[in-house]
């Protein structure tokens, strides 16, 4: 049975890769019609960030993959936060213990930091440990009186000497590690509280997880977490391994961060995220004006294909057609201009109902108020395929409900004569709310040639006249949305 988690730490904004990795494992599980769960790891209260786990279920929903359990859900496996679960991590930290996998360490963080000053790049582990104050080094008398006493204390793993921890990893394939080149990581912090490490397993194995993806740069951590696997006697139940590529900047040049997004005026958070402490607002994708569906699809883009050419998915589609073996090795480069075309691709494809509530809203926030939403879904049709981001609707559709008020006379003004503003004139009579599009295209050549104009001399300035600049759909479907006496009105402001 397919069991799949979410496991973020509620530490800020959902970075695009989190969201990336939330989005595999949702695909997987729908796939094999398995369970989504979202595990909140709130162990390290340190960097605990207040609102951080409710904008991370905001985003999921508005992305449409909703947790089948969650701390909000409830299920069968809860609870669903780490810190509500500590009372099981300490067992275990015992039963490692007992059984020699683990030590107790007394260290101070005094003398922690005169070891680091005193050996560069300190790690606690097989070369070092002799020369600290743990549950190896002292004899048990001495440990158990520092017990009794209460003195602080933490948990480590002891890592093995010259053994190779090896595994499969589905997208990697045959990977292995050296646990001489690994520390003794703390397991159970000096509060009591598990570190992510021992909390991660003991959780997985709880909720009986069948697949853990994550991104890459937990792969240094899978040897730590394979062997509790075994030092806990669960090997043989232990959950397959997925690490996901990291997403690149779009140089390509390492891990993209929340920087280069700042820096090159693009989001790398699926919502806007307000920081509690500073009140600083990071902007997400979703306010940027991306529909979710297009927000979506490029994120299984970044690492994924079906092995086509397509690159347009819906999120069921994508559910149909995900396969690990499909995810790539390769960190995927992020590519903002390459977002925008999805998101115009999705656009352009939508129906005009869906995108009304949002365009309507980007109306009234520029004080626009449309009080006719056909005339709006109408609108939308006519400029859907020139808009990337759902803002631009404004800009694209304003003029069809205010009327120009700055015109692009460069364009025009230079060849302007009696002779045009009299042909105008002639043809305000000829325009009916009754004809079509086709029909006022008809007459207005008609009528240019009557006036011995090419229709071309004509174009531009009716468009100047109805839009105010050189942009927009066919002017005559342009002149048919704004009615009549809307047209007729436009021309004579402009031409008088
Ligand atoms: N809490 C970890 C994170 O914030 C989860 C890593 C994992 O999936 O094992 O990414």
């Amino acid at each position: 049975k397919v069991r799949v988690r979410f496991a973020p730490s509620p530490t800020g904004g959902l970075h695009l890769g989190g969201v990336r990795t939330a989005l595999f494992n949702y695909l997987f599980a729908k796939k094999h019609n398995g369970t989504f769960v979202l595990r909140v790891e709130d162990t390290d209260q340190t960097r605990f960030v207040e609102g951080a786990e409710e904008y991370i279920v905001s985003c999921l929903e508005w992305c449409g993959m909703a947790p089948d359990e969650s701390p909000q859900k409830g299920g069968e496996f809860g609870p669903y936060r780490q810190s509500e679960r500590k009372a099981t991590y300490k067992q275990y930290a015992d039963q490692l213990i007992a059984d020699g996998y683990a030590y107790y360490a007394f260290d101070t963080p005094e003398e922690l930091d005169a070891k680091r000053k005193e050996i560069p790049n300190f790690t606690y582990g097989l070369a070092t440990r002799e020369g600290m104050r743990n549950s190896l080094t002292l004899s048990e008398g001495e440990v158990a009186e520092l017990l009794a006493n209460n003195t602080p204390h933490v948990v480590r793993i002891k890592m093995p000497k010259d053994e190779l921890v090896s595994f499969t990893d589905l997208i990697r394939g045959h990977v292995s590690f050296d646990t001489n080149l690994v520390d003794d990581k703390v397991l159970l912090k000096a509060d009591g509280m598990p570190t992510y490490h021992l909390a991660v397993v003991a959780d997985d194995k709880a909720m009986e997880i069948s697949h853990i993806f994550r991104g890459e740069e937990w792969l240094p951590s899978a040897p730590i977490h394979i062997l509790l696997w075994r030092y806990l006697g669960w090997e043989d139940i232990m959950p397959q391994w997925v690490h996901l590529p990291l997403i690149l900047k779009p140089d390509g040049n390492g891990k993209l961060s929340k920087r280069d997004g700042d820096r090159l005026g693009f989001p790398v958070y699926a919502q806007n995220w307000t920081d509690p402490k500073t009140g600083d607002v990071t902007k997400g994708f979703k306010e940027l004006g991306f529909m979710p569906e297009a927000f979506v699809n490029l994120l299984a883009m970044l690492g994924w294909n079906d092995g086509t050419d397509q690159e347009l998915f819906s999120l069921a589609e994508l559910i149909e057609k995900f396969s690990v073996e499909r995810i790539s090795k390769a960190g995927a480069k992020f590519d903002f201009e390459k977002a925008k075309w999805y998101n115009h691709e999705w656009i352009k494809n939508a129906d005009a109902e869906k995108l009304l509530p949002t365009v309507k809203a980007a109306f009234a926030e520029q004080s626009i108020e449309i009080k006719d939403d056909a005339a709006l879904l109408n609108v939308i049709n006519l400029v859907k395929d020139r808009c990337n981001l759902l803002g631009d609707f404004v800009a694209q559709g304003a003029y069809f409900f205010v009327a120009p008020v700055e015109y692009d006379l460069a364009a025009v003004k230079p060849k302007w004569t009696a002779e045009k503003a009299a042909f105008f004139d002639a043809y305000t009579s000829m325009i009916t709310d009754n004809a079509t599009a086709a029909e006022l295209e008809e007459k207005f050549k008609e009528l240019a040639g009557t006036h011995q104009f090419k229709p071309g001399e004509l174009m531009l300035p009716l468009r100047i006249m109805l839009v105010g600049g050189k942009f927009g759909p066919g002017i005559f479907d342009i002149a048919v949305a704004l009615g009549a006496a809307e047209t007729v009105q436009r021309i004579k402001n402009a031409v008088t």
